[in-house]
């Protein structure tokens, strides 16, 4: 089960610059690394109708990304930086937070330069390039994700001087990689850490075992979540738009006001909840078992 998206040190890498990127070096991919990512692109391509949100959809058709090839973040970047001022940087997997917030606060998205080995099709423990390039990168094209992932730089370095990373990160858990939207009177996706997984996409649109509850940024921010595992609960936006208003919040008086409450756990649903779906809970239940 995929555990993509949490940024955080890899043990003993010592970066040659001080940014932690590296070059793509994009010619020295071999046919086969090629091919393992044709493979993930044509099994998930043929999911996102009907269950992907149209920004992401709109961003994937219109950006250099194929089934053919891994794609060249030069390219990337040249498309990217004309609609949204945001460019592509390969980095060897996950980077240090100050490092993470360094870059997105300079509109700079760090993707992952190497891809996933076939036998890890559906488990990896850092970010690909297929699962920052398929799932992160179209979303991009969007101005308002593109303005929110900036905001979300500047508030991480914010947030961490003010011990309260948790509750940034459980933000951008829930919305950037595992966040649903409404769409049209449907549930759809736009996390990434969703929409570059097989399994996952189906099971946070399709399961009766998740939770998918309307968003609430002071409840989520109190929300634990799995890194390990499928969501147990999913929280719908009302709309991508929704996103402007985070990215232009300061979170200081938020922060304070969540300072003496509990968290919530990852499966509870509570009274005050927007509850789309309650979730029967079986997977999870079956994993303990
Ligand atoms: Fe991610």
């Amino acid at each position: 089960m995929p555990a993509f998206g949490k940024h955080g040190i890899v043990g003993g890498y010592v970066p040659v610059r001080s940014d932690w990127t590296i070059e793509q070096d994009w010619a020295a991919y071999t046919p086969a690394e090629h091919a393992t990512w044709k493979t993930l692109f044509d099994r998930q391509i043929a999911l996102m109708p009907g269950r992907a949100c149209q920004a992401y959809l709109d961003g994937l058709r219109t950006l250099p990304i194929g089934a053919d090839t891994i794609p060249d973040f030069a390219r990337l970047s040249d498309a990217l930086m004309r609609r949204t001022g945001w460019q592509i940087v390969a980095v060897p997997g996950m980077v240090p937070n100050e490092v993470f917030f360094d870059h997105l606060a300079n509109r700079r998205f760090p993707a992952g330069q190497f891809i996933r080995q076939p036998h890890e099709l559906d488990y990896l423990q850092e970010p690909d390039v297929f699962h920052d390039v398929f799932g992160h990168v179209p979303m991009l094209t969007n101005p308002v994700m593109a303005d929110f992932m900036q905001a979300y730089g500047e508030g991480g370095k914010r947030a961490e001087k003010l011990g309260v990373l948790d509750r940034l990160a459980r933000l951008y858990w829930y919305t950037v990689e595992f966040g649903l939207v409404e769409e049209a009177g449907q549930i759809r996706i736009f996390g990434a850490g969703i929409l570059s997984s097989f399994s996952e996409t189906t099971f946070a649109l399709d399961s009766a075992s998740p939770n998918r509850l309307g968003f609430d940024l002071r409840r989520v921010m109190r929300t634990l979540y799995r890194i390990d595992e499928f969501q147990e609960s999913y929280f719908v936006l009302p709309s991508i738009d929704s996103l402007l208003d985070f990215a232009r919040t300061d979170f200081a008086p938020v922060y304070d006001g969540l300072a003496a409450q509990p968290d919530i756990a990852a499966s509870q649903v509570l009274g005050t909840d927007r509850v789309f779906t309650r979730g029967t809970g079986a997977y999870h239940q079956a994993l303990n078992a």
